[in-house]
C-alpha cells in the first residue's frame, strides 16, 4: 500500500495539529501578557506621580490652614514671645506653601493642573501683601476688634480663594488617579477580552482539527475495514468476509430450518491466458468475470474470490435440486466468450457444489467439500459436480500427496522406467522411452498420471522434470557404456514450456554428461504446445537450435491440425496409443493411422506408434510404413536391471537376430 506515502499518517497529522494549536496558545500568551504588561505599568507611572502631586497640593492646603490658624491667633496672643514664636511658625508654613508649590510646578503636569496652578500663583502674589499687612497690624497694634475684621474682610477671603484651588487640584488630581485606574480597568478588561476571544479561537481551530483528523481516521479506518474485506481487483467479497457471511448464513439456517450452498470455482484455461496475453488481461478478464457471475446470482447471494481464478457463491436456500439451475447459470455466464483487442477468448470453469446443513457442519468443511467437488468436476472434464463423501478419500489423498512430492523428489523416491521403440525397418531397438514412477513408502508404485498433475498444480515440475532428465541421461551414459546404441525420449509437461531457463539446463545437462543432442528426444503433447504458443514456440525452437530431437506425443487426441504442427521446429510424431490399440478391429482408427502416417511422411516427420500391444497391431504399422513402434507386444515400460535383461536377452535387441515374434 503506497498510501503511506502518499497521505500523511494519522499520527503525524494529529502531531501537526496539537503543534499548531499549541504555537496559537503560544502567540496568544505573549500578546496578552504584553498587553497586561504595558496597561500595569502605565498605571503604576500614573499612580506614582499622582501619588505626589496629591502629596504636595496636600501640604500646600495644610500649611495654607495653619497660616490661617496662625492669623487668627495672633491677635489674641499677648506675650510679645508667643507672638513671635507665632510669627515664626506662620512664616515656616508659607515656606512649606512655596517649596510644596514650586516641586508642584516642576511635576508633569495637565493642562488643567497648570491652569490651577497659575492661578493659585496670581492668588498667591495678589494675597501676599495683605496678608502680610495683617500679621504685621497683630505685631504692632493690639486693637483686636480691628484686627479681627481685617482677617475676616480682607485676609481670609484672600486665603480662602487660595484654598479653594488647592482644593480644586487635590480634586482634579483624585480624578486623574480615578481616570487613570478606569483606563487601566477598561485596558484590562479589553486584554482580558482579547484573550478569550484569542483562546476561544484557538479552542475552536483545535476542534476543527480535532474534527478533521478524526473525520479522516473514520475514513480510513473505514477503507482499510473495505480493504480487509474485499478483493481490491474485483471488488468482490475475500476470504475473511465470505467466512463472516458463512457463519452468519449457517446461525440463520440454523434458526430458521433452511439450506444453503457454496460454489467453488476454477477457470479452466485462466492460466495459460494470463501467462499468454500478459497479466493485464488476465486482471481485466477477472474482473469481468467476477461481474458475469454477479449478474447471474441473486442479490443477496455473495459472490467472493478466493484469490487466483478462484470464485465462490455462497446461494441462500439452495437445496439439492436447485443446484443444477444455480450450477448451470454460472456456468451460462462464461458462454459468451470475452474480448480482448479482436481477440475471442473462451473461458470454461468447473464447479463444485456443497451444501449445509446436509453435508457439512462448517464454513471452512463447507469451501473444503466444494473444492473437492470441483476438483472432481475438473478431472472429470465436466461442468460441475456436487460434493460426495466418498470423494473425500480421493481428494485428501491428493492433497496429502502434493506435501509428500516435493520431499520425494528430494529424497529419490522417484525411479524411471524404460520402454524400448523398435524401428521398423530392421526391427531392432533404436532408443527407450523414460517413464517416471513414485515408490511412494506406504502407496506402493504410483503412476505419473497420479502425480504429474499434482506436481503441475504445486509448481513442482521444474524440478521433477530435471530429476527426469538426470536420471535418464545417467542412465544412457550407462547402457552407451555397455555398447547399446540407442536414443533417450523424455516427456516433458506444459508447464515446462513456461520454462525459458529449460533449454540452457537441457544444454548443462548434455555437456555433463556427453551426450549428442540428437540422442534426446523430448516428447511434448499437443495440448503443451497450444496452451503455451508464444513461449512454447521459443523453448521449442532453441531446444531444435541445440540439435535435441523433439517429438509430439500422443498425437490425435488433441486439437492441432497437422498443417499447425508443420510450423513447428519438431521431428518425430508418436500416434497416440487409443488409434493403434483398436487399430485392427476398428476401420476409422487404422484410417486414421494410416492418413496420419501418410501426412506426417509428406511433412518430413518421422513416425512412432504408441501402444502396439499384439503381432497384428505391428504387422499392420509395418505395412502401412510406420517408423518406429513402442507397446506392451514388444516391450513393457520396465525396471533398469529388466532392461537390461531385455537388451541382451531380447529378440529386438540391438544384437542382430532374424526370429521375429514376442519376447
Ligand atoms: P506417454 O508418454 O504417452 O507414455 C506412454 C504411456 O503408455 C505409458 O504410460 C506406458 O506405460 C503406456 N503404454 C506403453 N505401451 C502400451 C501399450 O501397449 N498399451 C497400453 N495400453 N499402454 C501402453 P505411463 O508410464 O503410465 O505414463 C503415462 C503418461 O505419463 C505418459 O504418457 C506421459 O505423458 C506421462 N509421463 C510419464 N513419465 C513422465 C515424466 O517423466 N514427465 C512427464 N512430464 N510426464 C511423464
Ligand atoms: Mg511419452
Ligand atoms: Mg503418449
Amino acid at each position: 500500500m503506497k498510501q503511506g506515502t502518499q497521505h500523511l499518517g494519522m499520527g503525524a497529522r494529529i502531531g501537526i495539529g496539537f503543534v499548531v494549536v499549541l504555537a496559537l496558545m503560544v502567540v496568544l500568551s505573549a500578546i496578552g501578557l504584553r498587553y497586561v504588561t504595558e496597561a500595569n505599568q502605565r498605571l503604576k507611572d500614573i499612580a506614582q506621580i499622582n501619588n505626589v502631586k496629591t502629596e504636595l497640593a496636600t501640604e500646600m492646603h495644610s500649611a495654607l490652614r495653619e497660616r490661617a490658624l496662625s492669623m487668627h491667633t495672633l491677635p489674641i496672643l499677648a506675650d510679645p514671645f508667643d507672638k513671635d514664636a507665632e510669627i515664626q511658625r506662620f512664616n515656616a508654613q508659607g515656606t512649606v506653601y512655596i517649596r510644596a508649590r514650586d516641586r508642584l510646578e516642576h511635576m508633569p503636569l495637565s493642562p488643567e493642573e497648570n491652569e490651577i496652578l497659575s492661578r493659585i500663583l496670581e492668588l498667591t502674589r495678589e494675597a501676599q501683601p495683605e496678608v502680610q499687612a495683617v500679621v504685621d497690624m497683630s505685631t504692632f497694634i493690639d486693637d483686636q476688634t480691628a484686627i479681627f475684621d481685617q482677617i475676616r474682610s480682607v485676609a481670609m477671603p484672600r486665603q480662602r480663594a487660595i484654598a479653594e484651588q488647592v482644593s480644586a487640584l487635590l480634586d482634579l488630581q483624585r480624578q486623574q488617579t480615578a481616570t487613570a485606574v478606569h483606563n487601566a480597568e477598561t485596558s484590562y478588561g479589553r486584554v482580558r477580552n482579547l484573550m478569550l476571544g484569542l483562546g476561544t479561537a484557538a479552542l475552536l481551530i483545535g476542534i476543527l482539527i480535532a474534527g478533521f483528523v478524526s473525520r479522516r481516521a473514520t475514513h480510513q479506518a473505514r477503507q482499510l475495514a473495505a480493504q480487509a474485506m474485499y478483493d481490491p481487483l474485483t471488488g468482490l467479497a475475500n476470504r475473511s468476509l465470505l467466512h463472516d457471511r458463512l457463519e452468519h448464513e449457517i446461525e440463520r439456517s440454523k434458526r430458521a430450518y433452511t439450506s444453503f450452498g457454496v460454489v467453488l470455482m476454477d477457470l479452466d484455461r485462466f492460466k495459460e491466458v494470463n501467462d499468454t496475453l500478459g497479466h493485464e488481461v488476465g486482471d481485466k478478464l477477472l474482473r469481468e468475470v467476477g461481474r458475469r457471475f454477479k449478474e447471474a446470482v441473486r442479490a443477496e447471494d455473495t459472490v467472493a474470490r478466493l484469490g487466483g481464478d478462484e470464485y465462490v457463491v455462497l446461494v441462500h436456500d439452495l437445496d439439492r435440486e436447485g443446484i443444477p439451475a444455480i450450477a448451470n447459470k454460472l456456468l451460462a455466464a462464461l458462454d459468451k466468450p470475452f474480448h480482448w483487442q479482436n481477440q475471442s477468448i473462451d473461458l470454461g470453469a468447473s464447479l463444485g457444489v456443497s451444501l449445509y446443513p446436509s453435508q457439512c457442519r462448517d464454513a471452512s468443511e463447507l469451501l473444503r467439500c466444494a473444492d473437492i467437488a470441483m476438483y472432481v468436476a475438473k478431472r472429470a472434464g465436466k461442468g460441475y459436480a456436487v460434493y460426495a463423501p466418498d470423494q473425500v478419500h480421493t481428494n485428501r489423498h491428493d492433497l496429502s500427496l502434493k506435501s509428500e512430492l516435493r520431499a520425494a523428489i528430494q529424497a529419490d523416491q522417484l525411479c524411471l522406467y524404460y520402454q524400448p521403440q523398435i524401428d521398423h525397418h530392421n526391427q531392432r531397438v533404436i532408443g527407450v522411452e523414460a517413464l517416471v514412477r513414485w515408490n511412494h513408502p506406504q502407496r506402493g508404485f504410483l503412476a505419473p498420471d497420479q502425480f504429474i498433475p499434482l506436481a503441475e498444480d504445486a509448481g513442482l515440475i521444474g524440478p521433477l522434470t530435471h530429476w527426469v532428465l538426470r536420471a535418464a541421461l545417467t542412465q544412457l551414459v550407462t547402457l552407451q557404456r555397455q555398447g547399446h546404441v540407442l536414443t533417450m525420449a523424455v516427456n516433458l509437461s506444459a508447464r515446462n514450456l513456461h520454462d525459458m531457463e529449460l533449454p540452457a539446463s537441457i544444454s548443462a545437462l548434455l555437456a555433463e554428461h556427453g551426450i549428442a543432442p540428437q540422442n534426446l528426444i523430448l516428447e511434448i503433447t499437443e495440448s503443451a504446445v497450444m496452451a503455451n504458443p508464444s513461449d512454447g514456440l521459443a523453448i521449442l525452437t532453441e531446444l531444435d537450435r541445440m540439435g535435441v530431437t523433439l517429438a509430439i506425443d500422443d498425437f490425435g487426441t488433441g486439437y492441432s491440425s497437422l498443417a499447425y504442427l508443420k510450423g513447428l521446429p519438431v521431428d518425430e510424431l508418436k500416434i497416440d496409443k487409443s488409434f493403434v490399440k483398436d487399430m485392427a478391429e476398428n476401420e476409422n482408427d487404422a484410417v486414421i493411422v494410416r492418413s496420419t502416417i501418410d501426412l506426417a511422411h509428406n511433412l518430413g516427420l518421422k513416425v512412432t506408434a504408441e501402444g502396439v500391444e499384439t503381432q497384428d497391431a505391428w504387422y499392420i504399422l509395418d505395412m502401412l510404413g510406420c517408423d518406429c513402434s513402442q507397446g506392451y507386444f514388444m516391450g513393457r515400460p520396465m525396471p533398469v536391471e529388466k532392461l537390461e535383461a531385455w537388451l541382451r536377452e531380447s529378440t529386438w535387441s540391438n544384437v542382430p537376430t532374424v526370429a521375429l515374434s514376442a519376447p
